[in-house]
């Protein structure tokens, strides 16, 4: 097998040098096998970058001088750069990571009692437009390379340091930053194999979740390709309202959808998965809509996650009021779900869930597409 790097991302350092970030362990293997190296030649420069957080090629003294100029002339170990670093009052971190082609993408750290869970992204915006998504909002520019998403992980653990017993602050990764994972499969698989990894950053499976708007047959992908937790952007319990919201919703409906999800959790793979559901007043959060849930949900083994909509410049949506958040958890409880209420972090840094909007620039044109469509319908 070729070594496994970035497929659809060229990310390639002037002069041609390879990223070694690009590659996960089984890939970096093959790449030193490729030089006539012995295999193990992974092991240690992981153990360097991750372990010892030490990226510099001349100083992994274990490599011998030979092989260490050698790497110097046709390899790096390059990361993306943080421009800027906020911190909310409560304790939310959000970094600004800036990328070789001048874009930046977004990375939120959030610390809670018994955890530190780091929201990863996984695209330069999100090609998907989600009509409550400040994201999908704008459009998107491409994806991110493996290197680009495992830096962000190692960037911010960093950043972070340890707690003071010496364990790691980051306990969690989610891929719920911008952009649609299961659409950059083999960069998005490759990085996460790198936090699961005890040669990366050791995470246990169920520490490690992608999520997805629903892409359908990513999910079955994903179910063979590696072990991690799912978890599915709802938003709906019925298509017409679901496509209303998540346009992909039109190619996989919700039928559809439940069937990739009830195999990813079937018997064989001992999994759950989470639904995620953003309540928006007036829109997604009546009794009706949490009773459907419950028929829809009841005999998958799964947990569901109410995240009240957070606003952002130019929407529409409004958050449910408390009390119709309240009574959409005593109905879907009633009915026998695991439902949890998401408390929105970050506010003051713009960095709860649906907010990140990093910098870049938009190759879909979309704004131009939209300016163009209003003036269409005024002729
Ligand atoms: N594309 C992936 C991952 C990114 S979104 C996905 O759709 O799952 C991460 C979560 O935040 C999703 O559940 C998304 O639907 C939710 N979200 C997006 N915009 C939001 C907003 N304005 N308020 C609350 N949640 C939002």
């Amino acid at each position: 097998m070729p070594p496994r790097a970035a497929t659809d991302t060229d990310t390639s350092a002037p002069g041609g040098r390879v990223n070694l970030l690009d590659f996960d362990a089984r890939g970096l293997r093959d790449f030193f096998t490729s030089l006539d190296e012995k295999p193990y030649r992974a092991q240690q420069v992981l153990k360097w970058v991750f372990h010892q957080a030490e990226p510099d090629i001349g100083k992994m003294t274990d490599l011998g001088i030979a092989l260490r100029q050698r790497l110097g002339e046709i390899a790096e170990i390059g990361f993306p750069e943080v421009i800027r670093e906020q911190r909310s009052v409560d304790g939310t971190c959000k970094w600004l990571m800036g990328l070789a082609d001048g874009n930046a993408v977004e990375t939120v750290f959030i610390p809670e009692p018994k955890r530190g869970t780091l929201c990863v992204s996984s695209q330069v915006g999100c090609a998907l437009n989600c009509s409550f998504c400040a994201t999908g909002a704008q459009g998107f520019a491409r994806n991110l390379s493996t290197a680009e998403i495992i830096g962000q992980v190692w960037l911010a653990a960093r950043a972070l340091g340890h707690e003071r017993n010496g364990q790691r602050r980051i306990t969690n990764v989610v891929m719920m930053g911008m952009g649609e994972p299961l659409l950059n499969f083999d960069n998005v698989t490759a990085a996460m194999s790198l936090m699961r990894d005890d040669l990366g950053f050791g995470l246990a499976a169920k520490r490690v979740t992608l999520s997805t708007a629903g892409l359908v047959p990513g999910i079955y992908r994903l179910r063979d390709a590696l072990d991690v937790a799912l978890a599915v952007s709802l938003h709906a319990p019925v298509d017409d309202l679901r496509s209303g919201l998540v346009p992909l919703n039109r190619k996989y409906p919700i039928a559809e959808l439940m069937r990739a999800c009830r195999d990813y959790v079937s018997e064989k793979h001992k999994r759950t998965v989470t639904f995620e559901y953003t309540l928006i007043d007036g829109v997604n959060d009546r009794p009706e809509h949490a009773r459907k849930l419950v028929k829809l949900l009841r005999s998958l083994p799964s947990k569901l996650n109410l995240i009240p909509f957070n606003p952002f410049p130019g929407t529409q949506y409004r958050c449910s009021g408390s009390d119709a958040i309240a009574r959409f958890q005593e109905i879907v409880m009633d009915g026998g779900l695991i439902a949890t209420v998401r408390k929105t972090r970050g506010e003051d840094i713009d960095a709860a869930c649906g907010q990140l909007t990093g910098q870049f620039f938009d190759r879909t044109r979309r704004s131009d597409r939209i300016k163009m469509k209003i003036t269409d319908t005024r002729q």
